[in-house]
């Protein structure tokens, strides 16, 4: 009898964790797996803020797929999907097509950009290692070229931020431990540096805990960020950002816009005729395309409704990890042809937000934590999604024990 083909795209959070559970799970002959992303290697999309200031270098925030796959169970492919031929079960990539009789959708979060005119075209987004090594290369020859300029540029240090959600003021947190390095290296006073953080809501970090958010915005701006709260960013253009707060419409002029206000699901799930919101997929209860017994959609591209407040998780690492864990115990019922498949229930620990190195703000099983008990805490957060996918090995390779 022919195994059963599951093919797994993405080698993120919710497929490498799907790949690994899968690999103890299931034995050799039961089913045929293949794992396809775009790189040999899977990046932690949650460091890619410390990546694009530069206080981590990106190999750190990187290893190769197959140091944590078992072979002998999963054929891993480097490929980039170009599409999904539902009716055909055919996976699509520009180096050739691909078969299945299970397919788990795990192909991450693209920058949503809402349709804001120029922003495609003139800013940064934080997405994965080519971004972030980008935006770090380019706010550091920002700095070289300001150093060799005679008549000074007054715009050439200054980075706009747009959005202050969780990636936003990470980002911001990294930058204000990496300007004053940049500074000393390049020679170049402080004050010529302006970083500036826009954000439409009236508050940085809508819906989080208002303390807390007092707490981070009052710990950035005394590292010298400025915010511009209630203002949206309208426009980017070659030269800077159009914003407007009410009536007000006002130009940033800067050599630097990162545009970090939000995420989409992958623009393949439309493309293949998913029913979408924003490109997420309303999954049913075992994590499954609704009308699509064979489709499991995890991570940033699947969408999951919190029935206590009748609205989205937000698309985080935790719950793409823990459906990952669902979707292998469910294909390997479905595999077997017996047992119950699961519902996925996410099992939330809490939210922690890094303000640099050695600060951050966070939730952790209900109580509130700052300073650098929380930013022990999000270093043990990194180490243990190392853990769950690589063991303890992978952990003394990658992890992250510059507590102090
Ligand atoms: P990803 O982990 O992003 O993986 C998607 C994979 O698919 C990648 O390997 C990619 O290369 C591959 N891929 C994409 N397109 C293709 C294609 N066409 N062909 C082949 N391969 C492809 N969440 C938290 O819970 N805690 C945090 O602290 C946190 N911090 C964050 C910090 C930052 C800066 C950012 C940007 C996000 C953060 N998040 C955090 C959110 C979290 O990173 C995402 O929710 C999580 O990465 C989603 O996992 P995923 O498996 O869906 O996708
Ligand atoms: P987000 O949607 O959470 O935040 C985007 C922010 O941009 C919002 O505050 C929004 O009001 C603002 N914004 C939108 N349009 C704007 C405009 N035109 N001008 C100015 N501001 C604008 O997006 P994110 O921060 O990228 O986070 C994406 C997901 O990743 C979320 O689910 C988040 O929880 C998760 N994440 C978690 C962590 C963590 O747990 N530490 C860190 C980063 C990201």
């Amino acid at each position: 009898m022919n195994k059963p083909k599951i093919v797994i795209l993405g080698a993120g959070y919710g497929g490498l964790m799907t790949a690994t559970r899968l690999q103890k799970s299931l034995g050799v002959n039961e089913a045929e797996i293949t794992l396809i992303n775009k790189n040999d290697y899977h990046y932690e999309t949650t460091w890619l803020h410390e990546a694009s200031a530069g206080t981590l270098h990106h190999d750190r925030a990187r290893y190769k797929v197959e140091t944590v796959i078992d072979r002998s169970k999963v054929k891993f492919v480097k490929g980039t999907v170009t599409g999904i031929d539902k009716e055909n079960k055919v996976v699509n990539l520009v180096e050739g097509d691909y078969q299945y009789d299970f397919l788990v959708f795990a192909l991450g979060a693209e920058s949503e950009t809402f349709g804001i005119k120029g922003l495609k075209e003139h800013a940064f987004s934080i997405s994965n290692i080519n971004s972030a090594r980008q935006i770090r290369e380019h706010i550091d020859y920002q700095f070289a070229t300001y150093a060799t300029e005679e008549e000074k540029r007054e715009d050439r240090l200054t980075i706009v931020v747009g959005g202050a959600g969780f990636t936003g003021i990470e980002f911001l947190g990294e930058l204000a431990n990496r300007i004053p390095e940049l500074c000393k290296e390049y020679d170049v006073d402080h004050n010529s540096v302006r970083v500036i953080c826009v954000e439409a809501a009236p508050t940085a970090l809508p819906g989080f805990d208002p303390e807390l958010v007092d707490y981070a915005v009052n710990h950035l701006t005394s590292r010298g960020i400025e915010f511009k709260i209630g203002t949206a960013i309208k426009e980017a253009t070659e030269t800077g950002i159009i914003v407007g707060k009410d009536e007000d419409i006002e130009e940033i002029k800067a050599a630097t816009v990162v545009w970090a206000a939000g995420v989409r699901g992958s623009s393949l799930i439309e493309a293949a005729g998913f029913e979408a919101m924003r490109g997420r997929v309303k999954v049913d209860s075992n994590l499954r395309a609704p009308g699509q017994d064979d489709v499991f959609i995890i991570g940033d591209s699947s969408l999951v409704i919190n029935e206590e407040v009748n609205r989205p998780y937000p698309p985080t690492a935790q719950i793409a990890m823990q459906q990952g864990e669902t979707c292998a115990k469910n294909l390997t019922v479905l595999v077997r042809g017996q047992g119950e498949l699961e519902d996925f229930t996410p099992d939330l620990k809490g939210t922690v937000c890094s303000l640099g190195e050695h600060d951050a703000i966070g939730v952790v099983f209900g109580k509130k934590v700052t300073g650098s008990t929380a930013s022990f805490m999000k270093k043990m957060v990194d180490n243990r999604a190392l853990f769950m996918i690589g063991g303890p090995s992978l952990v003394l390779k990658k992890g992250k024990f510059n507590i102090l």
